[in-house]
């Protein structure tokens, strides 16, 4: 019952609350101040993201007395209104729950009404791909001809269920999924704002469990709130969310590398036994997947909003015994179980254990591989690059793993004592400068000793670690550390999305892939 409030009482209700789609947006508030915003809007995305909200922004600043503007009042009447759902010219349609033609034709009718009272008459269709085939004819006659007094903004998780003559009287804004450390600082500032004490481990599993999508995590936080006694645990998480605790993972993970048939199989028990579904354990498991192939690909930084220094080393343990390949097979594995799972609902559980007990085999099959391939004279060290180590905490070097090295470092062996130089400094930081040390780490990408300085690429951190970053005292204790030829320069790219996703890209192959690699 109370699962919903956190979520609508901070859900955004200007563009500038909107968190992780500036692109979108950017695009919106440009068309409004420019006058020129379209009849048909399709907001994309996955669930949780901000579409419908983002809706309402847009009603309302098309709306608000002292519109249209980009910042509407929110205390004027239809401000309000809509804030309510009650403004009678802006209607929300559920396309769940109002896929009948007959909805879609009523709709048609009225639509060529002015406005009763505000300066546009607006239809929000909520997960519009649930509307049935004759409610999307009668939709296209009225986006055919549509008033201009109208605007539609279509929602939707499934764009491809959606009629491509639809879509292509639309607008199209791809919604993304929120990164972590966006959503573990809205939980932080909601904390605040709620004053509840959530410990950072709880917020960060949040951050991570909820795989983007910020609502879910708001409505985790609720329910966590709601029964924790005092302080939640990761265990109250476990019970009301059904968010398994981290270790979980890691126990499965280890029984997987060490060909643990019993305590995989004890591992699915326990998962379904505290009522969670197989679905929601393969959604939960290919994420788990997914972050430690993240650690072997671009190193400890990919570790991300992990708190815990003893799962931080299993993780990177992990990463090292079960190495790239097995990872990425296991990753493809899971996503053909969940496409099997859908076939055969009722062998889903004898899907889930056969799928993770073949993932166990797999290690030993690719060891056997690589036997026969050196028995037949093959290149005897082939399986070196497969399972390369992700950089250790304390010895090589951080970038051995990294994206920076990936390519360039067979022919760069010359680069290696200044990359130790390197590492040597960001033990010290971690030692001496521990706050300083977590924001560096978490934001970092590659980092070079120049002749007269050292230079670090970094994610784009939020505000408040650029703020640390920034801050002169702190660079001039870097730039004093043993080893520095002088000061630091820490640069960002001003927007993310610009820069390419070799591994987005990667995961993208990987559907395609089959599982019968060995
Ligand atoms: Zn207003």
């Amino acid at each position: 019952m109370s699962s919903r409030v956190l979520a609508r009482k901070y859900r955004p209700r200007t563009f500038a609350e909107v968190i992780g789609q500036e692109h979108i947006v950017r695009a919106l508030s440009r068309a409004i101040e420019r006058d020129r915003v379209g009849q048909a809007y399709l907001l994309i995305g996955p669930r949780g993201v901000g579409k419908t909200s983002t809706a309402r922004i847009v009603a309302r600043s098309l709306n608000c007395v002292e519109g249209p503007t980009v910042t509407p009042c929110l205390a004027c009447d239809p401000c309000r209104e809509i804030e309510a759902g009650s403004d009678v010219d802006v209607v929300e349609i559920d396309g769940a729950s109002n896929n009948g033609v007959d909805d879609v034709r009523a709709l048609r009718d009225r639509v060529h009404y002015r406005p009763l009272r505000d300066r546009t008459k607006i239809y929000i269709i909520d997960e519009v791909q649930r509307l049935s085939g004759p409610a999307f004819d009668a939709l296209l006659k009225t986006l055919e001809e549509p008033p201009g007094h109208a605007l539609f903004l279509f929602a939707t998780t499934d764009p491809h269920r959606i009629p491509d003559t639809i879509v292509s009287r639309c607008q199209v804004f791809e919604f993304r999924r929120l990164r972590e450390v966006d959503i573990l600082e809205k939980l932080r500032s909601i904390c605040q704002a709620e004053e509840v004490e959530v410990p950072e481990e709880v917020l960060a599993a949040l951050a991570r469990g909820c795989r983007g999508g910020l609502r879910d995590a708001e409505s985790m936080l609720d329910q966590v709130l709601a029964v924790a006694d005092g302080s939640p645990t990761l265990e109250d998480l476990e019970m009301v969310a059904g968010l398994a605790r981290p270790e979980r993972w890691l126990d499965l993970l280890e029984a997987v590398a060490r060909d643990d048939g019993a305590a995989i199989l004890g591992a699915v028990e326990s998962f379904l036994e505290r009522g969670g579904t197989e679905r929601d354990f393969v959604e939960q498991a290919t994420e788990a997947v997914r972050h430690v192939l993240h650690v072997v690909l671009l190193g400890e930084d990919a570790l991300g909003v992990e708190p815990e220094p003893a799962r931080r080393e299993r993780m990177l343990a992990l990463a090292r015994d079960l190495g790239r390949d097995r990872l990425e097979t296991l990753l493809g594995m899971l996503f053909q179980l969940e496409a099997r799972m859908t076939g055969a609902p009722l062998s889903a559980r004898a899907l889930l254990e056969w799928t993770l007990l073949r993932a166990g085999r797999l290690g030993r099959l690719l060891e056997t591989a690589d036997l026969l391939e050196s028995l037949a004279g093959g290149p005897p060290a082939a399986s070196a690059p497969p399972s390369s180590p992700p950089p250790a905490r304390g010895g090589a070097s951080p970038t051995a793993g990294g994206p920076a090295a990936a390519e360039p470092s067979a022919a760069a062996p010359a680069s290696e004592p200044a990359s130790e130089a390197l590492e040597r400094m960001r033990e010290e930081i971690r030692r001496a400068r521990p706050g300083l040390a977590r924001v560096l780490d978490q934001h970092w990408l590659e980092g070079e000793i120049l002749p007269d300085g050292v230079r670090v690429s970094l994610r784009r951190p939020p505000e408040e670690d650029q703020r640390l970053l920034e801050d002169p005292a702190e660079r001039a204790w870097l730039a004093s550390l043993s080893g520095s030829p002088g000061p630091w320069t820490l640069v960002w790219p001003e927007a993310e999305e610009k820069r390419p996703d070799p591994l987005g890209q990667r995961l993208l192959d990987l559907f395609h892939a089959t599982e019968e690699q060995p």
